[in-house]
């Protein structure tokens, strides 16, 4: 027999989900509300695995839910930061372009800026990006002052503070591997027994397709795991980096292309850059799941996938095998990098959600049916926009299970 019903349950304890988990426990304290993860810590995948870069938002279309959540996100989460004493650091970035034929990308991201709302942007030329970044060997770049660094483990664990100082339940070692509907609610089956839950929030990351698909939801959409490995430059070199150096990115493509990113501990990261995985939770190159390979073959988009972008992919999977062509890459930016400046660091997967015809999803994407919501695409940059999301699924969920407080 399932043990006390839950009014809530939100399956993943990763910024995403406990951003939502936290702004239920703020908006309705009198429901009792859980979140399950199933690793013995939280933040543990994207979460605990990414850059630690606080977004402005200058990428994304102005239409888009990136565009419209990150802005607010990214001053949400500085705030958010300076309230609870994370450390964080306002460093700006710098998108530079090494070629001529680069001018236009530039171009465009600027007015992309500035339909979004983001302001104290500058076009620099040569000299002055060497003022900001004097390693630097751009052309011309974009200087984006308001961009910031944080730690996002330490973001997440604030949150699961405030949900608990709020009433919400956190169990961790807690892995749901079955679903099933029950008394107009859900049983979820997990390793620590089963729950039972009027709603429920999907936020499993890497896995939310396959807590969907339990649900008999979209099996239209399928995660692709894409690895992001990074470099670490040796203490010694790290000065060769004063902040954040992007380039400019492929708008074909959802990655940023590997970069330069000062960490809040000061250490200089390189990468990451964007290998298809065929294991979710592989962080190695090594790492195979056979049943995720098959799944992943056996979905049509793949292959429509595929077709699109084996050229990316290949040179993809080449710089993740050689270090000199991944140096090649960071040196467009910073010409005085060595090879032997380089230490392997540890990697990150991200979950892109791909659709059947073979369309990387590039926007926030949120599905719901009956008592079940699923946070389904939510790549960079949610763990910045974190905040602005779980209020986003608090108002899905609020209009769609009618919630009071
Ligand atoms: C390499 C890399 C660099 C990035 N850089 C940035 C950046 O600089 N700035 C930025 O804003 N964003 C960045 N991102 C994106 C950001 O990290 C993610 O968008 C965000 O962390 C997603 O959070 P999440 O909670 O959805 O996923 P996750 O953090 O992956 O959390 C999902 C959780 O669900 C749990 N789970 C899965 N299945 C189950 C199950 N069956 N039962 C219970 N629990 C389950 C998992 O264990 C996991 O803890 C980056 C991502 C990567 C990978």
């Amino acid at each position: 027999m399932p043990d006390e019903r839950r009014d809530i349950v939100v399956i993943g304890g990763g910024i995403v989900g406990l951003a939502c988990a936290l702004e239920f426990s703020r908006r309705y304290p009198r429901l009792r509300l859980m979140l399950a993860e199933k690793e013995d810590r939280l933040a543990t995948h994207q979460s605990g695995r990414n850059s630690g870069v606080i977004h402005s938002g200058i990428y994304y279309r102005s239409t888009s839910l990136k565009a419209r959540t990150c802005v607010q996100g990214a001053k949400e989460m500085v705030a958010f930061c300076k309230e609870h004493e994370i450390p964080h650091q306002i460093c700006g970035k710098v998108i530079v372009a090494t070629k001529p034929d680069q001018f236009q990308g530039l171009e465009e991201l600027q007015k992309r800026a500035q339909a979004n709302g983001i302001s104290g942007l500058r076009v620099l030329s040569q000299e002055e990006l060497r003022e900001i970044e004097p390693h630097c060997a751009g052309l011309r770049a974009l200087h984006v002052p308001g961009a910031g660094i944080t730690d996002y483990v330490k973001v997440s664990e604030k949150y699961a503070q405030i949900i608990a100082q709020n009433g919400g339940q956190i169990w961790l070692q807690t892995k749901v591997i079955g679903l099933r509907t029950d008394q107009g609610g859900y049983v979820l089956e997990t390793t620590q027994g089963t729950i039972a839950a009027q709603y429920i929030v999907n936020c499993a990351g890497l896995y939310s397709d396959v807590i969907a698909h339990m649900a008999g939801a979209n099996r239209d959409l399928r995660i692709v795991p894409f690895r992001g490995e990074y470099y670490e430059l040796i203490p010694q070199r790290g000065h060769l980096v004063a902040g954040l150096i992007y380039p400019v990115p492929d708008p074909r493509f959802p990655f940023l292309g590997v970069h330069f990113t000062r960490r809040i501990n000061g250490h200089v990261d390189a990468g990451p850059n964007a290998v298809l995985a065929f294991k979710r939770e592989g962080y190695a190159k090594t790492d195979f799941s056979l049943s995720e390979a098959f799944s992943e073959l056996v979905f049509p988009g793949f292959w429509r996938m595929a077709a699109k972008y084996w050229r990316t992919g290949v040179a993809e999977l080449y710089r993740s095998c050689s270090k000199r062509a991944f140096v090649h890459a960071l040196r467009q930016l910073v010409p005085e990098v060595e090879s032997s400046d380089l230490v392997p660091a540890p990697a990150g997967v991200r979950a892109q959600a791909l659709e059947r015809d073979g369309t990387l999803i590039d926007d926030f994407r949120f599905e719901g049916s009956g008592n079940l919501l699923h946070v389904c695409n939510v790549p960079s940059p949610a763990a910045t926009a974190s905040l602005v999301i779980g209020r986003a699924v608090a108002d899905m969920a609020h209009a769609q299970f009618g919630l009071k407080s």
